[in-house]
């Protein structure tokens, strides 16, 4: 069989279980990677639809939303089970090897909190599964039902796909091995979280959560302040990868 490895098609790929986690995660490396004209696509894989607030499709068009602001190539949404991200699920690796293999990203990156929810818990070990089998050109699954923003498809697949590198989201009291400067594009993470009204806000007769608790909305910027502190930078994302950076001479930016 000749394999069909082309380009890359995306230059970083996040991957969440629902709409508004990468947003919470790494909208401000998003929003910097977009203005400088990165490709950059958003996977949910889930609809959302055991939220407390808010049924799909309003979740839908407010992740479109946030997209349109941050400038997001596009964003694709599964429909794998709310509640149910299972890495041993063979259907679910399935729709994100088929996934993987059309935007053929670069780098990709989960986002793993909170961890109390057992879909963050389990999408870092589905996306391992997924990076591993979508270099084995003997499996090829069909693609999944999705819904799409940014383009009216999905790129061609690739037989296989090697995606370079992989990171997730550092957890609040995880050691980063890279931060990223946001400082600049701060203003449009917090435009882009505006976007998630039904799940960020208590009016509008929603249920209290702990997400749309104004206490949130601090949490996160205590933790960009705090990455921002340690990176020299007034608001900063990190990111945790087990990979290691492979150099041919020192590098230019300052490390910390
Ligand atoms: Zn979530």
């Amino acid at each position: 069989m000749i394999l069909n490895d082309t380009q890359p098609a995306c230059d970083l790929l996040v991957v969440s279980p629902h709409p508004d986690d990468a947003e919470i995660g790494v909208g401000g490396l998003l929003a910097a990677l977009c203005a400088q004209g990165r490709r950059v696509w958003a996977l949910e894989l889930t609809r959302g639809e055991l939220g407390t607030n808010a049924e799909p499709q309003e979740r839908w068009e407010e992740s479109v939303a946030a997209a349109k602001v941050l400038g997001l190539t596009g964003r694709v949404q599964l429909q794998l089970p709310d509640g149910f991200i299972d890495a041993n699920d063979q259907g679910q690796v399935a729709a994100v090897v088929a996934v993987i293999r059309r935007l053929r990203p670069t780098w990709l990156v989960t986002a793993p909190e909170p961890l109390r929810h057992p879909d963050h818990q389990a999408t870092p070990g589905l996306v391992a599964r997924a990076v591993f089998l979508s270099r084995l050109a003997t499996w090829q699954p069909v693609s999944p039902p999705l819904r799409l923003h940014g383009a009216d498809a999905l790129p061609e697949a690739a037989d296989r796909w090697e995606t370079v590198t992989v990171a997730h989201v550092t957890p609040e009291d995880g050691r980063p091995s890279l931060l990223f400067d946001i400082s600049a594009h701060w203003e449009r993470k917090l435009e882009a979280l505006a976007c998630y009204r039904s799940q960020l806000r208590r009016d509008d007769g929603r249920r209290a959560t702990v997400i749309n608790d104004p206490a949130f909305l601090q949490r996160i910027e205590d933790r960009a302040r705090r990455w921002g502190r340690q990176s020299g930078t007034a608001y900063a994302e990190a990111l945790t990868t087990q990979q290691v950076p492979v150099l041919a001479d020192l590098p230019t930016g300052p490390w910390r």
